[in-house]
């Protein structure tokens, strides 16, 4: 489609960043394109009718804040661990070497949100399972996932079991 020409044409690969062997996705381009970023929110922002888009540190809140604004949604920030102020709920997940930690507000949902979360990349798929658990752990419902990129071969999306994933480009 025209929309995934318009994502694919203004992602840069970057090799060996952050480590040797990392093809890295930069989004940059993309984002510094007035027509392209808008496309992209636009998509996001006519998914589903939720009440709150959750967007994952630190690219993904570049996409869910706008996106929430021009849905009418609530904008919820989920954080890596020490970086929201108030009470939170955390859960952990595998990294390749060691783990990380995500959190959210405990109150940050009204019971029954209903709630899209938006990230940039989906890779292996556990940053995206740990926010799914935060938001449901936290009263909400997850409506869906929405990325901009899902790197197929890192098969993240049989971590998330059920949950309906909208990616805007496959590769
Ligand atoms: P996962 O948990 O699915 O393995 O990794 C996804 C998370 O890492 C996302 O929050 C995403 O921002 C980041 N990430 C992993 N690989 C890339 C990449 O190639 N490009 C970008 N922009 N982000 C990546």
């Amino acid at each position: 489609s025209d929309l995934r020409r318009l994502i694919l044409d203004r992602i840069r690969d970057v090799p060996d960043y952050p480590q040797p062997g990392v093809l890295f996705k930069d989004i940059t381009p993309l984002l510094a394109d007035p027509h392209a970023f808008a496309a992209v929110v636009d998509e996001f922002a006519g998914l589903h009718q939720v009440d709150k888009i959750v967007g994952i540190e630190a690219r993904g809140f570049i996409l869910a804040a706008p996106a929430a604004c021009r849905a009418g949604a609530g904008f919820v920030p989920v954080r890596k661990k020490g970086k929201l102020p108030s009470e939170t709920l955390e859960a952990s997940y595998d990294l390749e070497y060691g783990s990380a930690t995500i959190e959210v507000h405990r109150d940050a949902f009204a019971p029954g949100d209903r709630v899209l979360i938006v990230d940039d990349v989906l890779a292996t798929g556990g940053t995206a399972r740990a926010a799914v658990e935060l938001v449901r752990r936290a009263g909400a419902e997850v409506v869906a996932i929405a990325v901009l990129m899902e790197l197929a071969s890192l098969e993240g999306r049989k971590q998330l079991d059920g949950v309906e994933l909208h990616s805007l480009v496959i590769v």
